[in-house]
């Protein structure tokens, strides 16, 4: 019976929840659907006429602006859409949509949108298809209203939820405060989409690619997360919750061990140091861990701090916001990331096109050099804040050396200006690029001669190494970090740093997983960059590895020809930590919890 209730997806985020569900919009022009409870049909009615009652005050208000900017007869529009939107007919539609169907208030306005869509738009010609809009029109107004309305009711919540979606866009996530999120579970979505990058940031367990999820769900139903194994239990009796307390508390255990380690040098019991820096997206990321315990910012995501705002923050604004990042990591260095948006991380007041290939498309760097007063704004805010740090700049999706070229220039003539100015800046501020396209690690050579060092995405240098999608469902299965060609590309990276002599660290998702982190440092490089809730587990892999035993796994993985063995040097790699930590630690606790990394790997393979 229990099994029934039990939806098994692909974990994207650990960690253990159990909470009531909050189904929220997944993307702008998909309505949500849910049921709701018999009991809650007249509360969905209100919500419903509280809508209308909004639209109709805002047709009001336009009404009477319009009348009096352009004249009483452009204002006419407004109140044949007032007359539409007090159409009994239509009102009667929606209401007995919501008590028949025991669907929400969105959900049965859309139905009836459709309806004037088909009905309208089937007799054919221009001429009825604009009425069919036009219909619709002031319907549109109470949708948004509503959707609206559920956005200010779910951030004035008091009560953390568990966030259900159709879809892991970073818009979902980024839509409650965090601190409000228990965890997300959506129907879509990718392991290393940019949504997953975000609900991993949180710290709060993830699952994706639950099929017909929303469906299945009423608002507030109760229901387990299990970020480990990819499940989401519906209805949990006592007897399940009693279980997935005790499992919460042993977590709970684990974790506070593991944050000693934390705080604790990440060097190799053969004297070998290892840099371990945090993902950061937003400010309040740095109030979620004590920032002494890392080595530095590897990746501040710009684009987020964009996102979480209605216009173009201003160069004072964003000069502000870096000098805190900076101030904030007293002394530590902070590799902040030029705008990289385009594809799924979208800015809603700023127009990207609707390309059929986003992820090849305008995107990353592409737009920066194209819109250079986004970036010379963006480089002279960060360059004052560098008086106050360790400020590097880092530049995401570079293709070729020309680009590398017209940036760098950018950027000299910035500091140039501001000095001309007046303004403090730091004496040297590194300037480096990301390693996400193939074609840079054709011409390491020449970019490692004119860059100071390099990070690499394997978010995205997967995607295009593999040609594979990170944020397409139907082939989630083929995007395989383990990939031979991962490895070598890595190895190749590491090397040609190596011989010009520059830094180079990785900052995509796969450096937060121990065991890579551990192969990383024996392929060579110097430093990861993980969310700031993993990095007591990577430093206390690396505080119990020695290089030379790290330097033999990396050479092993290099003689791997396929995924499948690559994962068995990783997951003997994970045993072998484990076994140790045991054996040092005695802790058995540790082992009855069971290795939440292992687990998810192994997670991943069944959901395969
Ligand atoms: C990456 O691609 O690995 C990366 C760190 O950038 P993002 O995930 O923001 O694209
Ligand atoms: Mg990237």
């Amino acid at each position: 019976m229990g099994q029934l209730r039990i939806i098994k997806g692909t974990p994207v985020a650990r960690g253990l929840a159990l909470g009531r569900v909050h189904v929220v919009r997944a993307r702008p022009k998909v309505v949500p659907t849910w049921s709701v409870a018999g009991e809650d049909v007249e509360k969905e009615i209100a919500r419903l006429e509280g809508a209308i009652s909004q639209t109709d005050e805002d047709l009001r208000r336009r009404q009477s602006l319009v009348a009096a900017h352009s004249g009483a007869k452009d204002a006419e529009i407004f109140s044949v859409h007032r007359m539409l939107l007090q159409d009994p007919t239509s009102r009667r539609k929606v209401e007995a949509c919501i008590r028949e169907q025991r669907i929400n208030a969105e959900a049965a306005v859309q139905q009836l949108i459709e309806r004037f869509r088909t009905t309208l738009g089937a007799l054919g010609g221009e001429g009825q298809r604009g009425y069919a809009a036009d219909f619709s029109d002031p319907w549109q107004g109470v949708l948004d209203a509503l959707l609206k309305r559920e956005r200010e009711h779910m951030v004035a919540v008091g009560e953390q939820v568990v966030l259900a979606a159709a879809e892991l866009t970073p818009q979902v996530v980024t839509f409650l405060e965090r601190e409000h999120v228990l965890a997300v579970i959506t129907e879509t979505g990718g392991r290393y989409s940019h949504g997953a990058v975000l609900a991993r940031s949180f710290g709060v367990p993830c699952v994706v690619g639950l099929a017909n999820l929303l469906s299945r769900l009423e608002q507030g139903m109760r229901v387990s997360v299990d970020g480990d194994r990819g499940t989401v239990q519906l209805k949990p009796d006592q007897e399940d919750v009693d279980r997935f307390l005790e499992r919460l508390a042993r977590r709970k255990a684990r974790e506070s061990r593991l944050s000693v380690h934390a705080s604790l040098p990440s060097v190799t019991p053969d004297g070998r140091t290892f840099g371990v820096q945090v993902n950061i997206e937003t400010l309040q990321d740095l109030d979620t861990f004590p920032t002494a315990t890392c080595d530095g910012v590897g990746l501040l995501r710009t684009e987020f701090l964009y996102m979480e705002r209605t216009q173009f923050p201003s160069e004072d604004e964003q000069y502000r916001l870096y000098r805190r990042v900076l101030e904030k990591m007293n002394g530590r260095p902070v590799t902040l990331r030029t705008l990289d948006i385009g594809n799924d991380k979208r800015l809603s007041y700023f127009q990207t096109p609707e390309e059929a290939n986003p992820a090849l498309g305008w995107r990353g760097l592409r737009i920066s050099i194209e819109w250079q007063d986004l970036l010379r704004v963006q480089l002279r805010a960060a360059l004052r804040a560098s008086a106050h740090g360790e400020l590097r700049i880092l530049l995401p999706m570079l293709t070729s050396l020309e680009e590398l070229r017209t940036t760098r220039r950018i950027f000299e003539d910035v500091r140039a200006q501001l000095a001309e100015q007046g303004h403090e800046v730091a004496a040297r501020v590194p300037f480096g690029l990301m390693i996400e396209v193939p074609s840079t690690l054709l011409i390491l050579p020449q970019l490692l001669a004119e860059a100071d060092f390099v990070s690499v995405g394997t978010n995205d240098l997967v995607q295009y190494l593999l040609a594979v999608d990170r944020d397409n469902p139907w082939v989630a299965k083929l995007y395989d970090p383990e990939h031979p060609a991962v490895w070598r590309a890595l190895s190749m990276v590491a090397e040609a740093s190596a011989a010009a002599r520059k830094p180079c660290s990785v900052c995509g998702e796969m450096a937060g997983d121990y065991a890579t982190a551990l192969l990383l440092m024996g392929l060579g490089y110097g430093s990861v960059s993980v969310v700031p809730h993993l990095l007591a587990e990577v430093k206390l892999a690396v505080r119990e590895t020695p290089y030379a035993e790290a330097r033999e796994l990396a050479v092993e993985v290099l003689r791997k020809v396929t995924s499948q063995e690559v994962g068995r040097v990783l997951a003997s790699a994970r045993e072998r930590l484990h076994r140790r930590h045991l054996a040092e630690s005695g802790d058995e606790a540790a082992l009855e919890a069971g290795d939440p990394a292992a687990d998810e790997a192994s997670g991943r393979r069944d959901s395969d």
